[in-house]
């Protein structure tokens, strides 16, 4: 497993770490984001789905109120948003496992309410309040499907 932490100090600084996580991803993969009311999950999104290439960072909007968005390009994206989820019954109208259905990547706020269980690899992102402007991103890639600098030498 590998792990990474980095202090943006600013919302573009957030969108560009998006961007960077976002250019390394392939579907299938499930990407969880974790962290209070303000600390970047929509902003970090805008970053990862115009890695993507996706959607242009300006589309990607907070799903608060229809709790999944889709974009597209070679890769499928959902953009799911839990904050008015309201315990597990409520979780199951929404059918998030219709998402799983084919390869996609599924970016999911508020991910400390999600119960489901997919056998895709999984990218955990929390995202914590460091001062002012400052935030914390603090990434686990427990199925190291990454590149790391220690790594990139080696692939091939
Ligand atoms: P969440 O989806 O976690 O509730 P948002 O991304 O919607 O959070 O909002 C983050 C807010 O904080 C935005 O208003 C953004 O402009 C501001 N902000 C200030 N500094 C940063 C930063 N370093 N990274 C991300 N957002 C920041
Ligand atoms: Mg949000």
């Amino acid at each position: 497993m590998s792990n990474r932490e980095v202090t943006t100090l600013s919302s573009e600084e957030t969108i560009r770490c998006g961007r960077e996580l976002g250019a390394q991803l392939a579907p299938p993969v499930l990407i969880l984001l974790c962290g209070d009311l303000g600390a970047g999950k929509t902003t970090l999104t805008k970053g990862i789905v115009s890695g993507l290439e996706a959607a242009g960072e300006e589309e990607v909007t907070s799903p608060t109120f229809t709790l999944v968005h889709k974009y597209g390009g070679e890769a499928r994206v959902y953009h799911v948003d839990l904050y008015r989820i309201d315990g597990a019954r409520d979780l199951d109208t929404l059918g998030l496992e219709d998402l799983f259905a084919e390869p996609a990547v599924v970016i999911v706020e508020w991910a400390e309410k999600l119960t489901l269980r997919a056998d895709w690899p999984v990218v955990r992102i929390r995202l914590e309040h460091a001062g002012e402007d400052a935030r914390r991103i603090s990434v686990t890639d427990a199925d190291n499907i990454l590149r790391s600098s220690r790594n990139q030498t080696d692939s091939r």
